[in-house]
């Protein structure tokens, strides 16, 4: 048994008995062939919880091949699954094209993000897995499949929580290279953002909310707007530009100062050189549907004096629908509604059901690869298709081989005793 270490964050220690950083597709068809026991592929460990650990063996594709290529048409990539969102935005802008979005940060893994239906902001951008066209991915019996968006399944392949395989390859559309402006603003009065939320998210491409819940005003709104399209951002004449000092630490951030850039260093927030984020830290992730973002928000300002002690930022994101079947936007267009958070997990513990009670009038989702406290049947209220991906992961991996204890509380997978073979 080796030390497989923690999440980034160091907010789990993996209990994995061993992690294989394996170096080809054959290699993990090998690991699965061999009835390792218990799997599960590990990403760039960004996430916040005990998503990604196995009672076995971890599999890491980050060092597999291929690099990206073009297809077709020219509106399609094929990518090594485990690539970093910052090196294939680098890969794409040299050979002029681009995502739709990216994640706050470009250092997770695409099949990772995949995974958990990770996702930046924009009123018309769905989750980053919206892209995603084909899938090929080493199955329980070490067998390489591959699955096209034509398949009727496919929704259940997007946000698949790792439980059915080892992503290997992944298909991405993607468009023509595009350039950004991102600015920040200080003081969004509450009052204007309650009764012209639809106004202040349409202000850019992407358009994030920064605050502490007690504030007298939403402290920041920084805004991402793509340079060939235009914009009534005439709601934010009640707020004021950032001056240079009051804008995020410009070593870690992407500029903030309105100047037109590649869309690789405006819509992420973070630049992939430097370390991302806050550091110490937790977060944890809600979504609601975006109609009822004003009173949700109302709901989560009621908790302010209980929140705010123990909060580094929130950060409040709109999030376009998709049609995936375990995506957090799936089926409705919404909002995120973020919390970074010290690093007093105690406190946190505390605070997530009551933060969670005062949303559930909303159907409120929370975000997979962050802190929770939901439990099975809550998750099964929250998802209408979670039995179709069940039934789906069980087709596709009867014994349990890509289970563990987070997805079996949660229903996603039923209890499995131990896969045959040794851990
Ligand atoms: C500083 C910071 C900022 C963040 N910002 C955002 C944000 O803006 N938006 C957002 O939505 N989330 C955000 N997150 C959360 C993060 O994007 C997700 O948790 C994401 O899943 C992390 O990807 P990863 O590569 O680190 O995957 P991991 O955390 O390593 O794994 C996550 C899941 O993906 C599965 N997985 C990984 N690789 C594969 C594979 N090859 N095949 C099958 N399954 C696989 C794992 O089994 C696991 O279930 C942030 C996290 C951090 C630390």
């Amino acid at each position: 048994m080796t030390d497989v270490g923690e999440t980034w964050s160091g907010t789990h220690r993996f209990g994995a008995r061993r992690l294989i950083a394996a170096q080809s597709v054959p290699e993990v068809q090998e690991v699965l062939r061999s009835r390792p026991g218990p799997v599960r592929a590990l990403g760039t460990r960004h996430s916040f919880n005990e998503i990604a650990d196995s009672a076995g063996t971890l599999v890491s594709v980050l060092d597999v091949p291929p690099a990206p290529r073009v297809l077709g048409g020219g509106d399609r990539v094929s990518v090594g699954a485990g690539i970093r969102y910052g090196e294939l935005a680098l890969w794409l802008e040299e050979h002029g094209l681009a995502l739709h979005n990216m994640g706050s940060l470009p250092h997770i893994s695409v099949a990772g993000a995949m995974s958990t239906g990770t996702h930046g902001s924009g009123d018309r951008l769905p989750m980053l897995a919206d892209a995603v066209r084909a899938i090929e991915f080493v199955d329980a019996a070490g067998a390489l499949q591959r699955v096209e968006s034509d398949d009727w399944r496919f929704g259940g392949f997007l946000v698949g929580l790792g439980a059915y395989g080892i992503v290997t390859r992944i298909e991405l559309a993607v468009q023509p290279s595009y350039r950004v402006r991102q600015r920040l603003h200080i003081g969004l009065d509450w009052g204007v953002l309650a009764e012209r939320f639809d106004e202040v998210t349409a202000s850019g491409t992407s358009v994030s909310l920064f605050t502490h819940w007690g504030s007298p005003s939403v402290e920041r709104v920084l805004v991402k707007q793509r340079a060939d399209a235009s914009f009534d951002d005439s709601v934010l004449a009640t707020t004021r530009e950032a001056e240079p000092d009051e804008r995020f630490d410009q070593r870690s951030w992407t500029p903030q100062d309105g100047s037109e850039g590649p869309w690789l260093l405006r819509m992420p927030h973070f630049r992939l050189e430097e370390t991302p984020s806050f550091g110490e830290e937790i977060q944890s992730e809600y979504f609601v549907a975006r109609t009822r973002a004003a009173a949700a928000i109302a709901a989560v300002r009621g908790l302010a004096a209980e929140i705010d002690p123990h909060l580094i930022i929130t950060e409040v994101r709109t999030i376009a629908a998709d049609d995936s079947w375990l995506g957090p936007a799936s089926g409705r267009d919404s909002v995120g509604i973020h919390f970074t958070w010290a690093r007093d997990e105690d406190a946190v513990r505390a605070l997530l059901p009551r933060i969670e009670q005062v949303l559930a009038p909303f159907d409120v989702r929370p975000h997979w690869g962050k802190w929770h406290a939901f439990d099975a049947d809550r998750i099964a209220a929250a998802y209408p298709r979670l039995p179709l991906a069940r039934s789906l992961f069980r087709e596709l991996d009867p014994t349990g081989v890509f289970s563990n204890e987070y997805l079996e509380a949660l229903g996603v997978r039923e209890a499995h005793t131990s896969p045959t073979g040794p851990l």
